[in-house]
């Protein structure tokens, strides 16, 4: 997909924001959603999104949806700091397949990085397990202020 192109409501993203696949929740209020990627580059790769949005891009995006979903990304980023204590923090976010975007709804990546160790591959690692991200999440989430 490129940047141009029509939101697709059947993609994960949207599928998680209305229930229908599970998801290791870390974070929401009435504006963003945040939760493990399932398929993370460290330990502690949190993924937010905006929750009323049908932008498949950060181009394609309202400016106020726009301000909140920063926002909520401070604000989780802060949180994944405080639970895992990380040397230094990635905040990426991709816009077209040719760039590296995999899922067709908005959202911005937290990476946390450690000194020394190497990043994994981008939406394509090996699959984390379930029970270990469900606990990652909550440790972040006890660090949402
Ligand atoms: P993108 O490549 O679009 O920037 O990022 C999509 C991200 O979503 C990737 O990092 C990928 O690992 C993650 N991802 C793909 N499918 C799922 C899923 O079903 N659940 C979760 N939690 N993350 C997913």
């Amino acid at each position: 997909m490129s940047l141009d192109g029509t939101y697709d409501d059947g993609n994960i993203f949207a599928r998680i924001l209305r229930g229908e696949m599970p998801a290791a929740r870390v974070f929401e209020d009435e504006h963003v959603f945040a939760f493990m990627d399932v398929f993370p580059q460290s330990k502690g790769h949190t993924l937010v999104i905006p929750k009323h949005s049908r932008a498949r891009n950060l181009l394609e995006e309202e400016p106020q949806v726009l301000s909140e979903l920063v926002l909520g990304v401070q604000r989780v980023a802060r949180a994944v700091r405080a639970a895992l204590k990380p040397d230094g923090i990635v905040i990426t976010q991709f816009n077209g397949a040719p760039a590296g975007q995999t899922v067709y709804h908005l959202h911005v990546h937290i990476i946390p990085r450690w000194e020394g160790v190497p990043v994994g591959r981008h939406a394509g690692g090996q699959m984390a397990d379930a029970e270990e991200l469900k606990a990652l999440a909550q440790q972040i989430a006890a660090q949402i202020t």
